[in-house]
């Protein structure tokens, strides 16, 4: 159960994201729909409805909540798409895309994150979003083409993979640029098989690491 104060801050993180006008109204009742304190460990909750990024499992880190609402606006997602997710992390991205997507395929490399994104999933009877532990550089061949694609960790250059497996008309946005240096937000349109893109924001990402971890 939500306490009062939990409830006043998601109240002032909605008004604040709405002011920004950086994503509609679906995608903004989608990301008011989520509790994003069940993603956060019991050390950060009161990072929950602050806009910014904060520190999760493995080091990796939760996205800004007025990226995420910018990153799934570009997307344009309509109820009947496919889309594929990089770096699953917390799974707060992957929970905003369920609500608007027909299906979600999210590829994550620590096998500690993925199976606590699952546990989340299940408490929020979301049921459409596959999971998937390995490299997200390869993507995830088995369900392609999709229709969207995002990547939720910086590249230096988009991974061929992930083009291949974009269906004609796709989008893929994406977080371009090295990485201590500055990124660019891009959204990147597949139109007659030759990749289009658009700059959206400077923005700040952990790195798409290279390889899967044996460990976690
Ligand atoms: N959208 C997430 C943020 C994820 S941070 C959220 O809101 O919580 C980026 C994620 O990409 C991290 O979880 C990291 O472990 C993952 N990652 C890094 N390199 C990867 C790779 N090669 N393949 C798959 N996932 C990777």
């Amino acid at each position: 159960m939500e306490d009062n104060a939990e409830q006043v801050a998601r109240a002032e993180l909605a008004m604040h994201l709405r002011r920004q006008n950086v994503a509609g109204r679906a995608v903004l009742a989608a990301l008011e729909s989520v509790p994003r304190s069940l993603f956060l460990d019991a050390r950060h909750k009161t990072l929950a409805y602050a806009d910014r990024a904060a520190p999760i499992e493995c080091g990796q880190t939760i996205s800004q909540p007025s990226v995420v609402a910018m990153m799934t606006e570009a997307l344009g997602l309509t109820p009947e798409m496919r889309v594929l997710e990089i770096g699953t992390g917390s799974g707060y991205q992957t929970a905003i895309l369920a609500r608007l997507a027909a299906e979600v395929v999210s590829v994550e490399r620590y096998r500690f994150l993925s199976d606590l994104a699952a546990d989340r999933f299940r408490v929020l009877k979301i049921a459409n979003v596959a999971l998937v532990v390995g490299d997200g550089h390869e993507g995830w061949p088995d369900g392609a083409p999709y229709d969207r694609i995002i990547v939720t960790a910086a590249v230096e250059a988009v991974p061929a993979p992930l083009v291949e497996q974009l269906g004609e008309g796709g989008i893929i946005v994406v977080p371009v640029g090295p990485r201590d240096g500055p990124q660019e937000l891009l959204k990147c349109t597949l139109a007659d098989g030759l990749l289009e893109g658009e700059r959206l924001a400077d923005v700040r990402f952990v790195p798409l690491l290279p390889g899967t971890s044996p460990r976690l």
